[in-house]
């Protein structure tokens, strides 16, 4: 029988080696809307915790000889999953693969750790230069991957050294510059199947006042701008050059825009957010509907910053214009 082009007795061939390796938990047509930020989307044909380094190398290497789909999610908080769900192994590293070790003023952090407990533990112990990714909630493989950044800090000014699984199977490093960091891109978003274990940080020793002061000031400027209660996947767009996107967006009239569940925040018009119950096409028919308007009014092209995942029909965010 076959699935979206996906051979069930395949998945049940590797459901059954999967299930056999150590420190790995299982589930199959696993709900997804409930572990990402947007709270919507299908099921995963498969979807594994990999407790240890190790039982994540082998059940990724089981999966790439397998031929199905390897989607991986961290904190899935910026990332829109289709109402179709996902074909094929989705394997999640947060909150499981997500130890942190410290030597000196470097830190190994497995790829699932949340930003949030990278930032506390560097504060634990005085060392400075996480304090942007406090608020930000997503896991250090998810950040790595996106470059992730705020209040003037980015990942790419304290990662040294990336420890991922290739495509192949081989385990590899990138160090350094070799991270091609930029604007949301790393060297990972263009290597297809390279999947991320463990980050170096290299960080300063400070004084522990300074990082709480910096951390409250970030957490307090996020309150006062950012819908924080409400579920969206942060800024639903990149910066457009030599524009702001969420300024675009509200003067083309579109902050705090509604459409069926799903809508533009009306205290911060560069979120879109999902009121409750809201389907993916509802909320990427919000990205079209502020796309159009956007394009109309200003004669911009905003790109999505959000990442599809799963079974899409050509691009959801595709307007006409
Ligand atoms: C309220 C809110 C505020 C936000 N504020 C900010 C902000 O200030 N700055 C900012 O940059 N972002 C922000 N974001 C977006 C998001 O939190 C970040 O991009 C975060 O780094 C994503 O991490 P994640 O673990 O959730 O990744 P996911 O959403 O799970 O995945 C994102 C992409 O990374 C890939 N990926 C994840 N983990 C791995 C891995 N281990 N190996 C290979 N690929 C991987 C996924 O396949 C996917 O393509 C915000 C989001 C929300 C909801």
């Amino acid at each position: 029988m076959q699935k979206d082009g996906i051979d069930a007795f395949a998945v049940n061939e590797v459901v059954s080696i999967l299930s056999q390796i150590e420190n790995v938990t299982l589930e199959r047509e696993a709900p997804i809307a409930g572990l990402t930020r947007f709270r919507a989307g299908g099921h995963a044909d498969v979807l594994v915790h990999p407790h240890t380094v190790e039982s994540a190398i082998e059940l990724i290497r089981v999966v790439q000889k397998s031929q199905l789909p390897l989607t991986i999610i961290g904190c899935a908080s910026n990332v829109l999953v289709s109402d179709r769900g996902i074909r094929g192994v989705t394997c999640r590293l947060h909150p499981v693969l997500s130890a942190i070790r410290r030597e000196g003023n470097r830190l190994f952090c497995q790829a699932g750790v949340s930003l949030h407990d990278v930032a506390a533990f560097a504060a634990k112990h005085s060392l400075g230069g996480v304090e942007f990714a406090a608020g930000i909630p997503g896991s250090i493989g998810g950040a790595v991957f996106m470059n992730a950044g705020a209040f003037g800090g980015s990942m790419s000014d304290v990662v040294q050294k990336t420890t991922f699984i290739d495509g192949d199977g081989c385990i590899r490093d990138v160090v350094g510059n070799d991270h091609d960091f930029g604007y949301r891109h790393s060297f990972f978003v263009s290597s297809e199947g390279a999947v991320i274990l463990e980050t170096e940080l290299c960080l300063e020793h400070t004084d522990l006042s300074l990082i709480y002061e910096k951390m409250a000031e970030n957490a307090y400027k996020r309150y006062r701008t950012q819908p924080l209660d409400a579920y969206s996947a942060g800024s639903a767009f990149r910066r457009p050059e030599g524009y702001f996107a969420g300024k675009l967006i509200s003067d083309a009239g579109m902050k705090g825009y509604r459409r069926g569940n799903a809508g533009v925040s009306g205290k911060h018009a560069g979120f879109i957010v999902n009121y409750g119950g809201a389907t993916a096409e509802e909320i990427a028919a919000v990205f079209r509907d502020v796309r159009a308007a956007v394009y109309e009014m200003e004669g911009v092209i905003l790109m999505p910053e959000v990442r599809l995942i799963g079974e899409w029909d050509g691009d959801p965010f595709a307007f006409e214009c």
